[in-house]
């Protein structure tokens, strides 16, 4: 068969290990040549609809002529120099764009390696700003909600879903945070007031010990792929400005427009006092993230005992990232974005609704250009991409859900062919 050519590298199975693999029992491998737009084409020259877009990154597709020569461009001028006592057109460039994009209450710009690394500075800056606000060393945890998956270092891990994040591999390894129950109120649905209360309740009794409450907004994505009211957003920003609590949005994978708008936090209206941005960001060509701040977290770091912020990556601003970054964004702000998302959700919403109706889903939501559908049973990942390849899609399903977030350069025929056989995969496998 066509498709087993590509399955089985038998080097690649012993040497390389890929993310959360056995290396006793790895699940299969699919072997990419080359990639353009929405497409992905296998070794052997299988082409599949890009359903993933590389875990919410190449948001423009790949092979982007604009992205390419953003590249090109820069490595002939130089690829990277520190950022300690030096800076560069293209950090500059970026971050005037990167603020444009932000809420307007962003000062700062600290650039970082990937979205893990985002959070692990946001955390800190949280700490140190709130050590100095307050001058009591005990103010240095933090309050999350459930579901949440903000990446895979050590105080990331620590604020991920304790059950389906990594907590029990790690156990008493991580620091101990205070989890909330996930918000039930759903996105587009009737806010319920008993959603805040936990959080409420927290603030009050632990308040003294909490730097920050981090959270994704609105859409919580490798914890669940759950769509959230934005109403907990601007109650949960209120109880934590009464009580001194800084917030901090991680809007690694809901930035550039994934929801429907340029960022998450835009639905509810409400300013994080820090916020993490990445994947997205160079348009999936290159690591980088970046944490934004206010002005006053900044200052008040700068005002606390170190005097600085405590963070230098070696690769801090990488000039080829960042100048790939600033023309992804460009390309951004060129185009009506929320008349290309807006058009993504109008199509996947009628597209995906058929799911509803199947016996092994219990749930279909579609927010900007996600489409989830969520299954009663947990998906047998291996076969079901075995499926999608043998049908010309890439989908990697997780859990319970099977979901989507296409390059927003996938066509209208695209996007049903990817819809099409998801509904016929999930029809096939869970029902
Ligand atoms: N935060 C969120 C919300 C994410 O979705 C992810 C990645 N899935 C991360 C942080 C971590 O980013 P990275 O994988 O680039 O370290």
């Amino acid at each position: 068969m066509k498709t087993e050519i590509n399955l089985h590298d038998e080097w690649d199975r012993e040497h390389l290990w890929h993310p959360y693999t056995s290396t006793i029992n790895p699940l299969p491998t699919y072997k990419v040549d080359s990639a353009c737009g929405a497409v992905l084409r296998l070794a052997d020259g299988t082409e599949l609809i890009d359903g993933m877009s590389s875990w919410w990154c190449a948001c423009h597709g790949y092979n982007h002529p604009r992205l390419n020569a953003a590249v090109e461009r820069q490595l002939h001028s130089m690829s990277h120099v520190m950022f300690g006592g030096l800076t560069h057109e293209p950090a500059l460039r970026l971050g005037r764009l990167l603020l444009g994009m932000a809420p307007d209450n962003m000062h700062n710009i600290f650039y970082a390696d990937s979205g893990s690394v985002a959070v692990e500075v946001a955390m800190k800056m949280a700490v140190q700003a709130a050590i100095s606000r307050t001058a009591d060393h005990r103010r240095t945890n933090f309050v999350t909600i459930r579901s949440g998956y903000h990446g895979d270092t050590w105080n990331a891990m620590s604020v991920c879903d304790p059950v389906t994040g990594m907590h029990q591999a790690f156990g008493s390894a991580l620091p101990v945070r205070y989890f909330v129950p996930q918000p039930r109120s759903r996105f587009g649905g009737e806010w319920q007031q008993a959603d805040i209360e936990p959080l409420r309740e927290v603030l009050d009794t632990r308040g003294h010990e909490i730097a920050a409450l981090i959270l994704e907004p609105i859409v919580q994505g490798a914890g669940g792929m759950w769509f959230y009211h934005p109403e907990y957003l601007r109650q949960a920003v209120k109880l934590c400005r009464d009580r001194g609590i800084y917030v901090i949005f991680d809007e690694i994978a809901t930035g550039f427009w994934r929801t429907g708008r340029c960022f998450a936090w835009e639905h509810a209206g409400v300013k994080p006092d820090i916020m993490c941005v990445g994947k997205g960001l160079t348009g999936g060509y290159m690591t980088m993230s970046a944490v934004l701040t206010t002005a006053e977290v900044a200052d008040t770091i700068s005002r606390g005992e170190a005097g600085v912020l405590m963070h230098g990556p070696t690769f801090m601003a990488n000039p080829l990232a960042c100048a790939v970054a600033a023309e992804s964004l460009t390309l951004l702000r060129e185009q009506d974005m929320a008349a290309v998302v807006g058009h993504m959700e109008s199509r996947m919403r009628e597209l995906l609704a058929p799911a509803a109706t199947l016996p092994g889903v219990t749930d279909v939501r579609v927010l900007g250009s996600i489409g989830v559908v969520e299954t009663r049973r947990p998906v047998d990942v291996g076969e079901f991409q075995k499926l999608c390849v043998a049908k010309g899609v890439w989908i990697r399903p997780f859990g319970r859900n099977v979901y989507i977030m296409p390059p927003y350069v996938v066509s209208d025929g695209q996007l049903e062919r990817l819809c099409a056989a998801l509904l016929e995969l999930v029809e096939q496998t869970a029902c």
